[in-house]
């Protein structure tokens, strides 16, 4: 190598590090929907050579929840679908150019210092920091829910669910066998509801006996998603119906053992006294969500249900360099309580990039716009669907095509064109084998 080519390569390293020295790092703490929305707007903005993305999670991939109901109860009897059912949720995390990633859970925050606090001792120096750490499922200390029930918030429990369902289903036994839902939101609706249809798909074919398998929901209200008109709550409860899903309103889950469950009915808004003990081969609980118990450490100002407060831009109202996001978060001055969803986490996530691009250019931050109501369109097994959408209520297969169309719209705005159509197109064909019209 002549010595003109090794001056130009020293100059080059120098420039290198020198441009490390003097880039942002921003530290995302969480790679779900908010966080790793935020880190790929980042790498992809006019700023993009003056800072340093590092994501900071325990998990390596970034999950797309509104398709874990699908793994759950995906090719039920077929194995060797297993891994693409999970290949069409999860993002991993390192395979992304322009973003760092450390597998390491946060275990404080150091403001003052500047400093992420990892659970292996390491630290992770900030300039700019967004926390987007998601909730946990609420269990509300019911006896042997954490023993014997199942939630649905990762992948791993996706599985484990699928694991469970495929030995009720392939036990030919000629007992009636149950599987027990808890909770009538979203999440739980549209699992019971694709349970069923799973099983009526397996009916069909042959591969079970006739309405062999019972799906039960309970809930503690009167009605499931309670967030709808009532016209597509009427919707929702025929569509169940249909599928011969055993609902059973006002009753409360007092306990869960091995295989049974204890209900109570509640009347008038109070739950009875007595316990009645239903059998049941498998509980899945959806009762909600609660806040990390990492969040309760953190030295910020929180909501009494214990979201961290920020200000309209969505800093922590103590810190102007650490913004909060998604499920975390809590608009202090805000009309509404902003509901923890993909879609205002993803929203949230644009004001976010946008406001640490303005602080890289040392312009002001801009607020971030609530809304009084949000599209939600939730799916109720099958090519079905129910929801609103433009504030128009919607339902059956259009619903369904339009919800396909927003996990679509979610992986063209966070991945790759070509990555994006690849999990587009494995996704509905790998989930759509479960599918009866
Ligand atoms: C089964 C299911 C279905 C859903 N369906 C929908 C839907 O159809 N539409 C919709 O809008 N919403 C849906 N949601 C809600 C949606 O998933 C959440 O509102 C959304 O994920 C919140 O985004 P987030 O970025 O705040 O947190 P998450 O996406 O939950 O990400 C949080 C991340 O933080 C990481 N983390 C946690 N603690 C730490 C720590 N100490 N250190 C570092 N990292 C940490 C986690 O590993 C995770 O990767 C669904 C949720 C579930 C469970």
């Amino acid at each position: 190598m002549n010595l003109d080519c090794r001056v130009g390569i020293t100059l080059l390293a120098m420039t290198e590090i020198e441009s490390r020295m003097t880039q942002t790092r921003i530290v995302i703490v969480g790679g779900g929907f908010g966080g790793f929305s935020v880190a790929r707007r980042l790498v992809r903005s006019s700023v993009s050579n003056r800072i340093a993305v590092t994501i900071v999670d325990p998990s390596s991939a970034s999950v797309y929840t509104p398709w874990l109901y699908e793994v759950a109860s995906g090719g039920i009897l077929d194995d060797s679908l297993r891994g693409d059912l999970v290949r069409a949720t999860d993002i991993m995390l390192d395979r992304f150019s322009g973003i760092r990633f450390r597998r390491c859970a946060m275990q404080s925050i150091d403001p003052v210092m500047r400093n992420v606090v990892c659970a292996d001792g390491s630290a992770i120096p900030y300039d700019i920091c967004v926390l987007a750490v998601g909730s946990v499922s609420h269990d509300f200390g019911i006896p042997g829910a954490k023993q014997f029930a199942t939630d649905l918030k990762r992948t791993s429990d996706a599985l484990m669910i699928r694991t469970e369902l495929s030995n009720i289903m392939q036990d030919t036994s000629a007992k009636q066998r149950r599987i027990v839902i808890a909770g009538a939101g979203a999440n739980g609706t549209e699992f019971a509801a694709e349970c069923a249809s799973t099983i009526r798909a397996l009916e069909k074919r042959g591969a079970l006996s006739a309405r062999s398998v019972e799906v039960m929901l309970i809930d503690s209200g009167n009605e499931p998603l309670k967030m709808l008109s009532p016209f597509l709550r009427k919707k929702t409860q025929a569509r169940l119906r249909d599928l011969g899903v055993v609902l059973r309103m006002n009753t409360a889950l007092a306990n869960v053992a091995e295989h049974s469950v204890g209900l109570k009915r509640i009347v008038k808004g109070v739950p009875a006294e007595k316990i009645e003990t239903v059998s049941c081969e498998y509980c899945v609980t959806a009762l909600g969500v609660k806040m990390p118990e990492i969040v309760a450490s953190l030295p910020f100002e929180r909501h009494p249900k214990g979201r961290i407060l920020v200000d309209d831009a969505l800093r922590t109202l103590e810190y102007r360099d650490i913004f909060v996001l998604g499920d975390a978060a809590y608009v202090k001055e805000g009309k509404y309580p902003d509901p923890q969803t993909a879609q205002v986490a993803v929203e949230q996530s644009i004001v976010v990039a946008r406001n640490i691009v303005a602080m890289v250019t040392k312009r002001p931050v801009l607020p971030y716009r609530q809304r009084a109501s949000w599209d939600i369109l939730i799916a109720l097994g099958g090519k079905y669907a129910v929801g609103r959408a433009l504030g128009v209520p919607i339902w059956g297969y259009t619903a369904y095509i339009l919800r396909r169309f927003v996990d679509a719209r979610y992986f063209f705005s966070v991945l790759p064109w070509r990555s994006a159509f690849i999990r587009v197109v494995k996704g509905v064909a790998v989930y759509g084998k479960n599918e009866t019209p």
